[in-house]
């Protein structure tokens, strides 16, 4: 197919790379850089979008995503695919798959999750809102950048879905963290904590997967100097945004808003650029 790929940063640069690989004809633009490894690029999303049959777009946040697609609906062909898989509000993904739809096009929100190694290995979970038919059309580009591709409702469902599950990571990785903070103050030895509460009701993904404390467990950031991963200040952005949909939907979720005024206090105080697990750390500063 041929595919336009707009914002070309650390997870959008190996997923074009991925689409290009499957044998899709890519043309690539970002607004910060004119040349991008691997991928051919355009001056403008104009001229990244003529004549293609789906458009990807992978942008900082909203507001972005708002302009850029305004953009791509002025000069994409009625029928192409409209695929966003930035993490951004429900809002504004409801408000630009309407306008797409309105203009002709088939618009899918497509959040992911696995980071930077999972865009360059082509493992990505894709979290996908829109009609079912869409969904089926935009398959196989998905298919080409990611391993799990789940249909999880219409506009928006997508990135409901994402800043759900990543709500609940921020608020485990808290509770991981405090758990061995506390067992440090108590003389309890970290790695009998993790024996204990790996295989016990304490068990999660942020424990058992991606343990904070270096040293203990699997191989996860604490062991390479708490190098992201999952940088903190994305944490940050997805707990905010799970925070906004909480107030516009009427949901009570104390814990996420404690979790979000954790994190904003650790990005602050040095946790920008590190690890979300380096929150360990600091909590064993205090
Ligand atoms: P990034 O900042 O590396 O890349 C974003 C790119 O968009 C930049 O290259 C920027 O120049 C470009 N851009 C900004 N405005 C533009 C415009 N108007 N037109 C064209 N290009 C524009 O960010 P990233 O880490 O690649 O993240 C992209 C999205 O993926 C974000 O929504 C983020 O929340 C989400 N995400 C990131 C990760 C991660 O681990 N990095 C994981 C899951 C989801």
């Amino acid at each position: 197919m041929r595919i336009a790929f707009i914002g070309l940063g650390n997870m959008g640069a190996p997923m074009a790379r991925n689409l290009i690989a499957a044998g899709h004809d890519v043309r690539g633009f970002d607004a910060a850089a004119a040349t991008i490894e691997g991928v051919p690029t355009r001056a403008g999303p104009e001229e990244a979008v003529a004549g293609a049959e789906a458009v990807v777009t992978m942008l900082p946040n909203g507001a972005i995503v708002r302009d850029v697609h305004a953009r791509v609906l002025a000069a994409a062909a009625p029928g192409t695919l409209l695929i966003d898989c930035s993490t951004i509000d429900v809002e504004s993904a409801r408000h630009v798959q309407e306008a797409a739809r309105a203009a002709g096009l088939r618009p899918l929100d497509a959040p992911v999750s696995g980071g930077t190694g999972g865009a360059a290995a082509g493992t990505l979970t894709f979290m996908v809102g829109g009609e079912a038919a869409d969904f089926e059309a935009g398959r196989p580009i998905l298919e080409a950048m990611g391993k799990r591709i789940v249909h999880c409702g219409a506009a928006g469902a997508g990135q409901a879905a994402k800043i759900c599950n990543n709500m609940i990571l921020g608020i485990s990785m808290v509770a991981v963290c405090e758990g061995f903070h506390l067992a440090d103050r108590l003389g309890l030895d970290r790695q009998a904590l993790f024996d204990v509460a790996s295989t016990s009701s304490g068990a999660c993904w942020s424990l058992n997967t991606y343990c904070p404390a270096p040293g203990v467990g699997p191989q996860s950031p604490a062991d390479n100097g708490y190098k992201p991963g999952f940088a903190a200040e994305l944490m940050l952005k997805d707990l905010t945004l799970s925070q906004e949909a909480s107030a516009s939907a009427g949901a009570s979720t104390e814990l996420g808003a404690h979790a979000r005024d954790v994190y904003a206090r650790f990005v602050e105080a040095g946790g920008r650029g590190r690890d979300f697990s380096a929150l360990l750390e600091t909590l064993s500063k205090a």
